[in-house]
């Protein structure tokens, strides 16, 4: 690193720990550029990326991303959670979008490098640096609408941030419904933007139609996933979510609580789960739910919406296995227990 990057300090930091998700940036990104190979990672001015109007990504949806974070524990060490994990799914997304191939060994290269400029701008937890590696075709040809990109750009954007639900823990309402999809059946594991644009609507019309905060969208009457963020429904010492298929994001966090509800006894069912059962049984008493992604890491969910019937999840508030589940993960996080599973990656 040289010394002028070392210096570079985000403004925030002279103000105190940031409060609000996803809206402050690290002045710099690191990045590469794919034309036959990959290039040697640079550093840039995150306000200086230019791209051509004719972009592939911009036209034809050639994008994909990862989100992890970055930890300071209290020994002043800064840790990536699951960073390898990330980087896999890039590879895979990338692969499944036609992109050029991701190189693992140089995007782990990039990761670190910019944290490790950044480190003294890495919050104490429960905040902590969002990373935010980012693939997009470069290739300036909008004729080129059946034909992948051969040309990309991949870039490490950080954004440091607080608690995604700043006003405490989340209680959240749910909508189900069968009607509708996310994304395309088969483009569930793939990290991109246009799995995200297409869900939107949906969720607009919840809000308006029933205050809803999420969407559940269940294909086939069988419960799936939401636009962001995976479902786990916890009952009678049992934790079900769906097993994983190419219909939902393989989600590291839904992994991470599998394990450590496993380490606790818990009975792991990775099943079909129809919306049916879900409402038979969600509102025994015992009964949680929540969404799990890495921003969130574990909300809540207390209520579900589905044609207009409103259902109260076990004693309609936050669940305490959940709880309990989100602070064995936390801990592991902030360096507050150990890693038996080795998740952490020291930079
Ligand atoms: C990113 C994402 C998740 C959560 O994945 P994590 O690896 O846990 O962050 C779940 N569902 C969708 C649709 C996502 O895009």
């Amino acid at each position: 690193m040289n010394t002028s990057e070392g210096k570079i300090r985000s403004k925030l930091h002279e103000h105190g720990t940031p409060t609000e998700f996803g809206t402050t940036y690290m002045p710099k990104i690191c990045l590469s550029k794919f034309r036959n190979s990959w290039s040697n990672l640079e550093i840039a001015n995150t306000s200086e990326i230019s791209l051509h109007p004719g972009s592939h990504a911009l036209h034809y949806g050639s994008t994909c991303f990862e989100g992890l974070k970055a930890f300071r524990h209290q020994d002043g060490t800064i840790n990536i959670f699951r960073m390898h994990d990330n980087i896999q799914r890039l590879r895979q997304s990338s692969d499944l979008l036609c992109m050029p191939p991701i190189d693992t060994e140089l995007t782990s290269r990039m990761i670190r490098h910019i944290v490790g400029i950044f480190r003294d701008d890495v919050p104490l937890p429960p905040s902590s640096m969002y990373i935010r590696p980012t693939h997009i075709g470069t290739d300036s040809s909008i004729g080129k609408a059946s034909e992948p990109t051969k040309t990309s750009l991949l870039y490490v954007l950080l954004s440091p941030g607080g608690n995604y639900f700043h006003d405490g823990e989340a209680a959240l309402r749910v909508m189900l419904t069968e009607e509708f999809s996310r994304c395309a059946p088969d483009h569930g594991m793939v990290k991109s933007g246009g799995n995200y644009s297409s869900a939107l609507k949906h969720l607009r019309n919840a809000k308006m139609s029933c205050r809803a905060d999420q969407v559940l969208f269940c294909p086939d009457g069988e419960i799936g996933e939401t636009g962001v963020a995976n479902f786990i429904f916890i009952d009678g010492g049992s934790l079900i979510t769906r097993a994983l298929d190419k219909s939902i994001l393989h989600g590291i966090t839904r992994d991470s609580v599998l394990t450590l509800a496993r380490a606790k006894g818990l009975k792991i069912e990775e099943r079909e789960l129809s919306i049916e059962e879900l409402l038979q049984r969600c509102t025994q008493k015992g009964a949680e739910a929540a969404l799990t992604g890495t921003a969130a890491v574990m909300a809540a969910v207390t209520t579900f919406v589905y044609h207009g019937d409103v259902f109260q999840i076990g004693n309609g508030r936050p669940g305490q296995i959940i709880r309990s589940l989100r602070e064995d993960l936390n801990a592991i996080q902030w360096g507050e227990a150990s890693d038996p599973y080795s998740w952490l990656t020291r930079i």
